[in-house]
């Protein structure tokens, strides 16, 4: 499976903030050496192109992020520093979003080890997120003729405010939220459809929910592309998150996901999104469990478990 990665993903941040800016090269890491990717497969985007992100950012917050002009009220409510290497690091994981959903329309599965910046406004950004790649993405593709309708699965733990809002009024865009109520945001913004859950939620209720209203999503709308927004925070011990999957429960989330997606031949885009474990090495871990399940099911379908280098266990 492709996937786009780029070392200045990773930007410095004060040690105190909570932001796990150093899951980004571990994720890499890990996959490299599992096997889950090879060398080979990454693609390296460059910076997203203003024309690009002007598809769905406002020119007034664009110009300002590029000239660091976003008054203090602006950056609080992003919670990250503005850096020129900050505003580098939004386009090219953007454009790595990007780069993902093109291979997925080649290869039917991609990924961006960044992206899924889904709080991220027309006009402004908060919650750690400056850019909405997956809207970027989703119009850019439009535009080019290689996409008419598109399914934003986004299973991160906070609701996919951003998303929601950008594509209120678009009806070829259908914008599912799984998340948890009483999370950030407070103020939830209407997506095509929204699973608020309750604090404390574990594997068993969770999975349940999902493969119901997967199942009614894929029954009502057809997409040409599926954006995966695969967010560890559900998982249990989570800084923010509130709800307790199990490890076994979020990769059978991913398997849900995965192989919903390929049974019904839709192309999926995955991008990584929040994660917020005691340390970076333990969310970088939870974002791996994803590309696991995507090793191993492609591996399974091309017939090639057998002499796969990575330890797949059989009926899993
Ligand atoms: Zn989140």
């Amino acid at each position: 499976m492709r996937c786009a990665y780029h070392r200045d993903y990773f930007v410095a941040l004060p040690p105190s903030h909570p932001f796990p800016m150093a899951k980004y090269p571990l994720l890499l890491e890990r996959l490299l050496r599992e096997g889950l990717v090879a060398p080979a497969d990454l693609i390296e985007p460059a910076e997203a192109a203003l024309d690009d992100l002007r598809l769905v950012h406002s020119e007034e917050y664009l110009a300002q992020l590029a000239a660091g002009t976003l008054d203090a009220a602006a950056m609080r409510r992003i919670g990250v520093p503005w850096s020129a290497a900050l505003w580098r690091r939004s386009r090219l994981a953007a454009q790595g979003t990007l780069e993902a959903a093109r291979a997925a329309l080649d290869d039917g599965m991609a990924a961006n080890l960044a992206g899924g910046t889904h709080h991220a406004f027309a006009d402004h950004g908060e919650g750690f997120c400056v850019l909405n790649d997956v809207a970027v993405a989703v119009r850019a593709l439009r535009r080019d003729g290689r996409l008419r309708r598109a399914l934003v699965v986004d299973l991160d733990v906070h609701q996919g405010n951003g998303t929601a809002a950008i594509f209120a009024d678009d009806v070829d865009v259908f914008t599912f939220s799984m998340h948890g109520e009483r999370n950030y945001p407070l103020q939830k913004m209407r997506s095509t459809m929204d699973v608020g859950l309750t604090d404390g939620v574990g594997d068993d209720e969770y999975l349940e929910l999902l493969g119901r209203h997967l199942e009614d999503i894929f029954e009502s709308f057809a997409p040409d592309l599926v954006f995966y927004l695969a967010g560890v925070d559900p998982a249990r011990g989570d800084r923010y998150g509130r709800l307790a999957l199990s490890d076994e429960g979020l990769a059978q989330r991913e398997r849900q996901v995965l192989e919903t997606c390929r049974a019904l031949g839709r192309p999926l885009a995955i991008t990584i999104a929040g994660g917020y474990a005691k340390t970076a090495e333990r969310t970088a871990e939870l974002h791996a469990i994803v590309f696991r399940e995507a090793h191993r099911m492609e591996a399974a379908t091309s017939g090639m478990a057998a002499s796969c280098q990575h330890p797949c266990p059989a009926g899993s």
